[in-house]
């Protein structure tokens, strides 16, 4: 699966490499990072850079600024971080590819870092401009993209850039793509895979394509709900998307021709409202009270998947069992983490959420892939394929 260009390909003593990264940290009230790990992840391929006496231009977004320049999303607490945890100076551009940009870039040495201002402070990174990505691309020699969370986009410094300078992939995305590469084209069997979430909407291509690569698929948070009424259950008022049943009939039929075993909730924890205080009771699937909705998986339900993550040699995650943002229905999705960390299978865990809650749970040192991108996961698993990733050539 994996034949891309990476910086292994290129002499990079004193070119100057931009390197795409994302550095979309969550940050406070104060604009402190509250979680450094998406810059974690990029530190092997920045150390490599200064190590081949590179000069390192970075690149990145941060939040939404909608193409305008607003201070709240200054690159700055990364660059500072960064500087932090590299222990040498990164220097941030006042502007994006501007004069600001250009004095830094001109008289940089070899194993500098200069850090551009947040490329979405402009129109063109969203809309795809080349005029903005020839900008960018005439900072440097050589692009390398390493924002795996962000390949699935199609913006001026994923797609363009690749076309106007030699390009390659970073260790990060090199590292990602074999992990899930691996998993999707040669899985260890059982292949186990948990879903959850708030949608089928959004899950029907990744659920079919699912359906194709592993044994059995474990569902369980809102999405359940569809799924146990096109069994012919009825939910009481849980979260139902009334036009997928139909599509959620035609999984379930293509899962058992295909020998796929999809097996679903038997109890729950349901409430009479969608609140953090409201009274909760186990109900069962087959006995569903009409006044209550389900948010979250029951205690025999646990037992039941913990089963088939035991059983696994393979554990795909994505989706929480239920609504973890509410402590008492965070129980469902904490014990199923506790089994998955605990498993002997290799686990891989994909999707913001779902990545949020092991960290909560402390059990990422168990996890043997916390993947850092959740649509750029969940698009590669659905087999649509990456733009960024399309953009770099192959090696051969
Ligand atoms: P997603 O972004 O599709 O991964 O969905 C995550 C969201 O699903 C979380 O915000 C959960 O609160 C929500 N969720 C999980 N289970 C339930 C449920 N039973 N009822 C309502 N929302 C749920």
């Amino acid at each position: 699966m994996f034949n891309k260009l990476t910086l292994k390909d290129f002499d990079l003593k004193g070119k100057r490499v931009i390197l795409r990264v994302d550095f979309n940290v969550p940050l406070n009230s104060n604009l402190q990072i509250t979680n450094a790990k998406r810059i974690k992840a990029v530190l092997p391929t920045i150390n490599y850079l200064i190590e081949q006496e590179a000069k390192i231009i970075i690149i990145s977004h941060l939040g939404r600024p909608d193409g305008k320049v607003k201070p709240e999303f200054s690159l700055k607490p990364v660059a500072e971080k960064l500087g932090l945890m590299l222990k040498r100076p990164v220097i941030l551009t006042a502007d994006v590819g501007g004069t600001d940009t250009y004095k830094y870039v001109r008289t940089m040495l070899e194993g500098d870092i200069v850090m551009v201002e947040n490329l979405r402070f402009d129109p063109g990174e969203e809309a795809n401009d080349l005029e903005f990505a020839n900008k960018i691309a005439s900072l440097g020699d050589i692009f390398c993209n390493d924002a795996f969370a962000t390949m699935h986009r199609s913006h001026a410094s994923i797609t363009r850039l690749p076309e106007i300078l030699p390009s390659c992939v970073g260790l990060l995305v090199e590292k990602e793509l074999n992990v899930l590469g691996n998993a999707i084209e040669n899985p260890k069997r059982p292949f186990v895979v948990i879903l959850g979430g708030a949608k089928v909407k959004d899950k029907i291509s990744l659920i079919s394509r699912l359906i194709d690569i592993s044994d059995v698929i474990l569902i369980g948070g809102a999405m359940c709900y569809t799924f146990l009424c096109a069994e012919g259950y009825n939910v009481g008022r849980s979260i139902v998307e009334k036009d997928k049943i139909e599509l959620a009939k035609l999984l379930l039929e293509k899962a058992k021709k295909q020998n796929v075993k999809i097996v679903l909730p038997i109890d729950h924890v349901a409430t009479g409202e969608f609140s953090f205080s409201a009274p909760a009771t186990v109900v069962r699937s087959d006995n569903f009270p009409q006044a209550l909705m389900g948010m979250d998986i029951g205690p025999r339900t646990v037992k039941l998947f913990k089963h088939y993550i035991t059983k696994a040699k393979t554990v795909f995650w994505n989706g929480p069992m239920g609504v973890v943002e509410f402590q008492r229905f965070a129980t469902g999705t904490n014990e199923l983490l506790k089994a998955v960390a605990n498993a002997k299978a290799y686990t891989i865990v994909g999707g913001g959420d779902t990545a949020k809650c092991v960290e909560q749970a402390k059990v990422q040192s168990k996890i043997n892939f916390v993947s850092t991108g959740g649509g750029a996961t969940l698009a590669l698993m659905e087999g649509v394929g990456l733009p960024g990733l399309k953009a770099i050539k192959e090696r051969f």
